[in-house]
C-alpha cells in the first residue's frame, strides 16, 4: 500500500543524502505510532519510504520529472488497489529476478540452501530498492505475502515482513509422488522449497500458526511431520504444536522429527530421509 506523500513529505528535508532516519507515522493506518515505524532511506537515486506499522511504503525519486513519474504512479497504486481492494500485496519495487543479475552477496545467500533453478521457480528475486532478497508467497497464483531478507553487512533486521496482510502458511507441492499422503511442516519458505525436493511441506513463516485453518489444509494428508528450527524456541514450538495438531486432527500420525539441522540447510540424503521417520 502506498503511503499517501503529505504523510511524510515535511519529513524528507530531514534526512542527510545516503542516511537513514526514523519517524512517527502520525497518520498511520493501523493505528497511532509512537515507536518511530516509518523509515526514510535517502539513497542516490531516491527516497525510500516504508512503515512498520501498516507495512506501506512509498518511493520518491530524485529530481522533478522523476518526482511527476513517481505521482503518476502513486496514484496509478492507489487505483488498482480500489479496483483490486484494500489488502491486496503489491511487490516491493526494483525487482531484478534473474539470479545471475543479483548482486554477488544475494547470488551467496540464497544459493547456499537452493538452486538457481528453483529460485526461479519459486519465484525469488532481489529488490534494488531494498537491496534485499524477496521471498514471495503465492496461493492459486496470486501474491498475498512476501518477505525481504537483508543480505548486505550491517542491515538491520534480518527480515522485513509486508505487513498490513495476515501473515500466510506458505505450501509447496512436491513432484515426487513417492510420499503422497505426507506432509513436512517447517518453519521457513526457503526450508519448505528444500523439503518439497522430496514431499509436500508448509512453512509456518515463524508465526504461532491458526491451528483451524492448518488442519484443514492438513486433511488431504495421512502423515504430518513437524521439522521446526532445531533451536529452543524451535523445540518449544515444536512440542506445543504437536499436542495442538494431535488433539484436532484425528486418525492422522503426526510426528515431531527432531533434527540437529535446519530443513534449508540439509542435503539430498538428509531430506530423504525426513519422510522415512513418518
Ligand atoms: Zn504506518
Amino acid at each position: 500500500m502506498a503511503i499517501p506523500r503529505e504523510h511524510f513529505a515535511e519529513l524528507l528535508t530531514q534526512v542527510p543524502l545516503g542516511e537513514e532516519r526514523s519517524f512517527d507515522h502520525c497518520e498511520c493506518p493501523a493505528g497511532m505510532d509512537t515507536r518511530r515505524r516509518l523509515r526514510i532511506r535517502n539513497t542516490d537515486r531516491a527516497y525510500l519510504i516504508y512503515c512498520f506499522n501498516c507495512g506501506g511504503h512509498s518511493v520518491v525519486p530524485h529530481g522533478t520529472r522523476s518526482y511527476i513519474r513517481t505521482i503518476k504512479e502513486l496514484l496509478a497504486d492507489q487505483k488498482e488497489l480500489e479496483t483490486k481492494g484494500l489488502g491486496d500485496t503489491v511487490m516491493p519495487g526494483g525487482l531484478v529476478s534473474d539470479p545471475r543479475h543479483w548482486p554477488v552477496k544475494a547470488q551467496a545467500w540464497v544459493g547456499q540452501y537452493i538452486t538457481t533453478t528453483e529460485a526461479i521457480d519459486n519465484e525469488i528475486t532481489y529488490s534494488h530498492d531494498w537491496q534485499r532478497v524477496i521471498l514471495p508467497v503465492y496461493e492459486d497464483g496470486k501474491l498475498i505475502f512476501w518477505q525481504a531478507r537483508a543480505v548486505h553487512p550491517g542491515q538491520s533486521p534480518k527480515y522485513i515482513s509486508v505487513k498490513g496482510v495476515p501473515k500466510p502458511m506458505a505450501w509447496k507441492h512436491s513432484s515426487n509422488k513417492k510420499w503422497q499422503g505426507c506432509i513436512v511442516i517447517v518453519e521457513d519458505i526457503l526450508s519448505a522449497i528444500k523439503v518439497s525436493r522430496v514431499v509436500d511441506s508448509v512453512a509456518l513463516l515463524g508465526t504461532s500458526p491458526d491451528i483451524d485453518c492448518l488442519s484443514e489444509r492438513l486433511k488431504e494428508y495421512n502423515y504430518v511431520g513437524i521439522v521446526l528450527d532445531p533451536d529452543a524456541a524451535g523445540t518449544t514450538k515444536s512440542i506445543e504444536l504437536h499436542k495442538r495438531l494431535s488433539l484436532v486432527c484425528r486418525g492422522k500420525v503426526i510426528r515431531w522429527l527432531g533434527h540437529t539441522k535446519q530443513p534449508k540447510e540439509m542435503d539430498n540424503a538428509e531430506l530423504e530421509a525426513i519422510p522415512r521417520g513418518l
